[in-house]
């Protein structure tokens, strides 16, 4: 059930509501937005009336839900989730945030080389993976905490923020030093006790579509970590695999509108792991951004031609800084912008 407050509700009127929620068996999540409470009930108490709620006073309207995710649908924060970050950057707000870097840490110098170069074109956020979900056990699994201690360091001397993946729930106080940004992988969207663990900690997680999920999904997996406390997620459009072959994944363009209608969470897409070939990808980024989305999180890499992981898909530097110009184009065409 979805309890909104009228925007006068006086707090006693709130809690009033709060413990009848609490009474019928309901969890309780509570957001204050600019202009009014909105009260989430989590959970299925036997039976209730949702009259008994419309008629309380201070209440403006009471929904008995039927879609399974509560908490991530746009119902509980209809003005959208606004996520901010140490360095005033905000990602859900007018402003669309590119996060760039190569897909894995490497070395000391291309992590710093790479920042460097992401930074001059308009970065705010640094990527690398120092734990790789790589699909064979043979290739590069990551630098692991040497890799996120230069991800760190490399971020406070540029003024970047740090985003990078957590595979495991061991990994999660481990990284808590280094990274601004838990990013989940498609691999591991539906690691349920991965996301239940992400849920209490106090860090924005960008989690990722896997490869073969549907919307709804990929906003129940969202759904876990909000339960938890933590609302500061983004969800990720990074394609899925079809029948197509000629490109590495399918990127679904549509599932970005789509995620925005459904829900409140900020949506980034992924046009690198999406297409999965350089040649494509501004044209999914500036698609990316025409569609609605409030990022992009993008592969970048100094060489490619030399990268551990996913060089086919990484722009080269230049690239890059092209594609940069002619995204500011088009997000100001849809009324955003790109700084
Ligand atoms: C990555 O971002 O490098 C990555 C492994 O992405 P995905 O989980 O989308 O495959
Ligand atoms: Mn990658």
């Amino acid at each position: 059930m979805i309890v909104a407050m009228k925007e006068n509700a006086t707090e006693e009127q709130i809690q009033n509501v709060i413990s009848r929620m609490v009474d019928i068996g309901f969890n309780v999540h509570r957001t204050t937005g600019t202009q009014q409470t909105v009260l989430a009930g989590v959970g299925s108490p036997a039976s209730f009336d949702v009259q008994d709620f419309q008629l309380m006073s201070g209440v403006a309207e009471a929904h008995r839900i039927t879609f399974p995710y509560k908490l991530a649908g746009r119902g509980f924060r209809p003005e959208g989730t606004v996520i901010r970050f140490s360095n005033g950057v905000e990602v859900g707000g007018k402003e669309i945030v590119v996060m760039a870097g190569p897909c894995s840490v490497e070395s000391r110098e291309q992590i710093f080389t790479s920042a460097k170069q992401v930074k001059a074109s308009g970065a705010k956020f640094l990527r690398g993976g120092a734990y790789k979900p790589r699909s064979s056990p043979y290739s590069f699994q990551g630098m692991g905490i040497e890799g996120l201690k230069l991800l760190r360091e490399v971020g406070d001397a540029m003024g970047l923020l740090i985003i990078s993946e957590v595979m495991e729930i061991s990994q999660i106080e481990l990284m808590l030093p280094y990274v601004d940004c838990f990013q989940v992988g498609a691999r591991n969207m539906q690691n349920f006790n991965l996301l239940r663990e992400l849920g209490l900690a106090r860090r924005p997680v960008l989690l990722k579509r896997g490869i073969a999920a549907t919307i709804e999904e990929v906003l129940l997996s969202a759904e876990y970590i909000l339960s938890g406390g933590n609302y500061d997620v983004m969800l990720c459009e990074r394609g899925i695999r079809t029948y197509e072959t000629y490109t590495r994944n399918t990127m679904d363009i549509s599932a970005i509108p789509v995620l925005k209608h459904l829900s409140h969470l900020p949506v980034l897409g992924d046009p690198s792991h999406g297409t999965g070939r350089r040649d494509l990808v501004p044209a999914l980024a500036r698609a990316s951004v025409a569609a609605g989305c409030d990022g992009l999180l993008m592969e970048v890499h100094p060489n490619p031609d030399k990268a551990v992981s996913d060089g086919a898909q990484s722009l080269f530097p230049e690239q890059f800084a092209t594609l940069m110009e002619e995204l500011r184009l088009v997000a100001t065409a849809v009324k955003r912008s790109i700084s």
